[in-house]
């Protein structure tokens, strides 16, 4: 049976890493990967279902497939969220596709498709440290979501809170040090909820965080994506502030900075008590810095209601941001909300919030100029063959103008200034790197 394989990713990092899992599936199951869906023999398409933008996309692609059936002979698999959401349903719609594999099944697509696995209700970890990168990897930790934020569809088609065994967790973090990666992000789609009890010991999040942290050496980078506010602890900002090798960048999805709107989304915390976390945060640690994600135009959102999350952008000074507008989504709650708004304000406030938000970040990325920082080099610039991307714990990519620094690796530099909003850097000490 094997042959070549075609894997397309939409959506988010679980997604990727759990694509590198699927991978790792198929060449060990001595499939080698196509260079083009033209010329394989088996594709998978794993699926988003967050917005519906992702999921005209992917019928898009199928269209394509279809075309592709006619001339040759290839299997159409689809995995993934919209998989999970839509089912069997997809068939009737598209014929491209001969086989629909739940979330919980993905990674086992090889033994599905041959008939060997049943459907599993449980979800199931696999490693997925094969990335494209030799220096950074995705690290699934848990999975689900017991949270049922009113616009999202993730606990329907993620299923409920599952977290992996920090054991096996901590011997993929083993094999990750003798492929020498140095970054690792750890993945939950709500991840520092992860618990886990093994005989009589809970394990917390910020308990594995320190275990990972002692396991790595002190020149790597740990990350970790989404955290949720509400289950942010002292215990994860203490350690977060002690250890160096823990990057000092969160990613903390607020959504909306209005009171109201944010108990309509069932996000379960309050702007005073987002705001007062960042303020511990910094306080622990003077360098740490925030990007976040922004939801506008929710049902019943005022102009005052916006106006706060504006005024929420300005007080945190985030040197990111996820900006998109509400789209309803069948299955949630959000879509049978009153008083949805039409799209011209929707789309009239996210430019207003994306125009503030980068006057805001550009301001502070000018504030943040001559400064040394350590940088993880990632590959040679798109733009500049002769310069280097490389990115700050901070997730800033800062372009080095020096074609002789090594990928891989990670160097000092100093960062100089900015050409449009991307940071200029050189290199502090030639030859010297970790
Ligand atoms: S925390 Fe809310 S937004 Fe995040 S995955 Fe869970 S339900 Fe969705």
């Amino acid at each position: 049976m094997p042959g070549k394989y075609w894997l397309e990713t939409y959506g988010c990092q679980m997604n990727f890493a759990e694509s590198n899992a699927i991978e790792i599936e198929f060449v060990s199951a001595g499939f080698i990967p196509a260079l083009n869906p033209e010329e394989a023999d088996i594709a998978v398409l794993n699926t988003c279902s967050v917005r519906q933008t992702a999921e005209n996309r992917i019928w898009g692609r199928l269209g394509y497939f279809q075309h592709l059936k006619d001339n040759k002979e290839i299997t159409v698999i689809l995995t993934g969220c919209m998989a999970e959401r839509l089912s069997e349903d997809i068939k009737k719609k598209s014929p491209a596709v001969d086989y629909v594999v739940g979330t919980n099944d993905k990674q086992r697509i090889i033994e599905v498709v041959q008939g060997i696995s049943r459907a599993s209700e449980e979800y199931s970890f696999k490693s997925s440290y094969e990335g494209k990168s030799n220096s950074k990897s995705l690290l699934p930790i848990m999975n689900g979501c017991d949270n049922f934020c009113s616009y999202c569809i993730v606990p329907y088609v993620r299923g409920r809170e599952i977290s992996r065994d920090p054991d096996d967790i901590l011997k993929e973090i083993a094999v990750l040090q003798e492929h020498g990666i140095k970054e690792v992000t750890l993945l939950g789609q709500n991840v520092n909820s992860y618990r886990f009890q093994k005989k009589d010991k809970m394990y917390t999040f910020p308990m594995l965080l320190r275990l990972i942290s002692d396991a790595m050496p002190e020149n790597s980078w740990i990350r970790f994506l989404s955290p949720h506010p509400k289950d942010f602890s002292d215990e994860l900002i203490n350690l977060i502030a002690d250890r160096n090798n823990i990057c000092s960048h969160i990613h903390l999805p607020v959504q909306s900075g209005s009171n109201s709107i944010l108990k309509t989304m069932k996000r379960n915390y309050t702007r005073e008590k987002y705001v007062d976390l960042i303020k511990r945060m910094r306080r622990a640690d003077a360098s740490i810095t925030f990007s976040t994600d922004i939801l506008v135009g929710f049902p019943g959102e005022s102009e005052e209601d916006f106006k706060k999350t504006l005024s929420l952008v300005d007080e945190v000074e985030f040197l990111d941001a996820f900006m998109y507008y509400f789209n309803p989504r069948e299955g949630t709650e959000a879509m049978n909300l009153p008083d949805h708004l039409d799209n011209e304000t929707k789309l009239y406030r996210l430019q207003q919030l994306i125009d503030f938000q980068r006057k805001r970040s550009r301001e502070l990325k000018q504030s943040r100029l001559t400064r040394t920082e350590r940088v993880l080099c990632e590959g040679v610039s798109k733009k500049d063959k002769l310069a280097m991307l490389s990115r700050t714990e901070h997730d800033e990519i800062v372009i080095i103008k020096d074609s002789s620094v090594l990928i891989d690796y990670f160097i000092d530099v100093t960062i100089t200034h900015l050409v449009g909003n991307t940071y200029m850097g050189e290199v502090v000490c030639p030859g010297k790197r970790y």
